[in-house]
């Protein structure tokens, strides 16, 4: 009888041993470019409880409303599988007493998270993210120096970074009544979609690519030019900021970020290679969050970015450089237990080493050895030689010390 073929749930994939090694590559050097500016690694769970996303990324929002992988524990508690890393972040920080540190506190994660979105390409149910946050301060140099770490780890990827301000909860509040009625005033050529969500959320329509909805929002009035003085100031400071490490941005008013919870500096980094799903990476500052979820009024700024987006929009590498391998033939099934001793000595000694395991003839060993770059190859026979994969030269050798030293 046939047995149903399993397969990973839609929007999920695996990562394969190929990819794997570019992953693990891009996370290596976002862990050296955060350490170096002082990031500490924090965890937090991957389930946490539903109120959290509700309260911290907000009830309007598409992620709360729709993309939540939401379950039941046995208990009975609402659960949610993390669908993005801030609202986590501040709640060990209020957990944890974080505000009675020495501020800013500054921390960077990487990990899986989950959003119940149509597939498509750069677009998963489970992705995996790097962010980082700065929790504590309200200086710019933080917006500014987070920004240059997003960029540095997006790393070669051709990307243009849009930036804005969204003020403060008032100036939003006030900016909200202006541009509700202006909406209302074109109603009749907005979306279905914008049309509906013009009380709770009428900030999408900037997002919108309807053609009656974008000529309603070209003469939309815009939150930037409604900016009050401390506000405008610190975005002032955030451009020079950026000015003086030579980072090129695009201001932009029409950035809106699908998270309730910004307030003043917004950006975000698009790659035109990724089609539809053009953000790389892109974050910003949330001076009300960490209030919001129980603890005290507690500036933020911090950002995402998504490693498949990264590795999709980045330049292959050419080759990865990946150490030259030492491949040990084992000649014949006395040998087999030699071979396994020699292979873990070369380790031991730093020397990427690889025995034969598949039951393959000699000739088909050097094959194997050639098809996976291996530089030289041991041979475990009565006497032990040493072949150059190279030129093809072979030597007897006396023992492992002969083979560290030929490298
Ligand atoms: P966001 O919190 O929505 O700004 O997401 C931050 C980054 O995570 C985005 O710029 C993407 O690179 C990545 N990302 C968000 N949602 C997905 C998804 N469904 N699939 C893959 N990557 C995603």
């Amino acid at each position: 009888m046939a047995v149903a073929k399993l397969q990973v749930p839609r929007g999920t994939f695996d990562v394969l041993p190929k990819d794997g090694e570019r992953r693990r590559a891009l996370e290596a050097d976002a862990a050296k470019a955060l350490s170096l500016a002082g990031y500490g690694v924090l965890e937090t769970p991957i389930f946490e409880s539903t109120e959290l996303f509700a309260r911290g990324v907000g009830e309007s929002t598409d992620i709360v409303q729709k993309e939540m992988f939401t379950f039941e524990d046995k208990g009975g508690r609402s659960l949610t599988l993390r669908p993005e890393g801030t609202a986590g972040v501040c709640r060990a920080y209020i957990e944890h007493g974080m505000h009675k540190l020495p501020q800013p506190v500054k921390v960077w994660y990487s990990g899986p998270f989950f959003r119940h979105e149509a597939p498509q390409a750069g677009r998963y149910r489970q992705f995996a993210q790097i962010g980082a946050e700065a929790l504590g301060s309200d200086d710019p140099a933080l917006d500014a120096e987070l920004i240059l770490l997003l960029r540095e780890v997006i790393g070669p990827a051709d990307t243009r970074l849009r930036l804005s301000s969204l003020g403060n909860a008032e100036t939003r509040g006030e900016y909200g009544v202006a541009l509700r009625k202006h909406l209302r005033a074109g109603e009749n050529r907005l979306s279905d979609e914008v049309r509906a969500r013009i009380d709770q959320n009428p900030l999408r329509a900037f997002d919108s690519d309807h053609p009656g909805t974008r000529e309603v929002m070209a003469d939309a009035p815009r939150l930037i030019d409604r900016l009050a003085p401390d506000d405008a100031e610190h975005f002032a400071d955030v451009r020079a900021l950026l000015d003086e490490a030579g980072c090129d941005y695009e201001i932009d008013p029409g950035l809106v970020r699908g998270l309730d919870y910004y307030t003043r500096t917004v950006f975000e980094f698009e790659s035109a290679a990724l089609g539809a799903q053009s953000g790389v990476g892109g974050g910003g500052r949330y001076d009300g969050l960490v209030e919001q979820l129980g603890g005290p009024p507690t500036p933020g700024v911090g950002w995402a970015a998504g490693v498949e987006r990264i590795l999709l929009a980045s330049p292959h590498a050419e080759k990865l450089a990946g150490s030259p391998r030492i491949y040990v033939v084992v000649t014949k099934p006395e040998k087999h237990r030699e071979a396994f001793g020699i292979t873990q000595a070369l380790r031991a000694r730093g020397v990427p080493a690889e025995m034969e395991t598949a039951g393959r003839s000699v000739k088909g060993q050097m094959k194997q050895a050639d098809r996976m770059g291996a530089t030289k190859a041991v041979i475990v026979g009565d006497r032990l030689e040493l072949k150059d994969m190279l030129d093809g030269g072979q030597k007897v050798i006396e023992g492992i010390e002969d083979i560290v030293s030929a490298r």
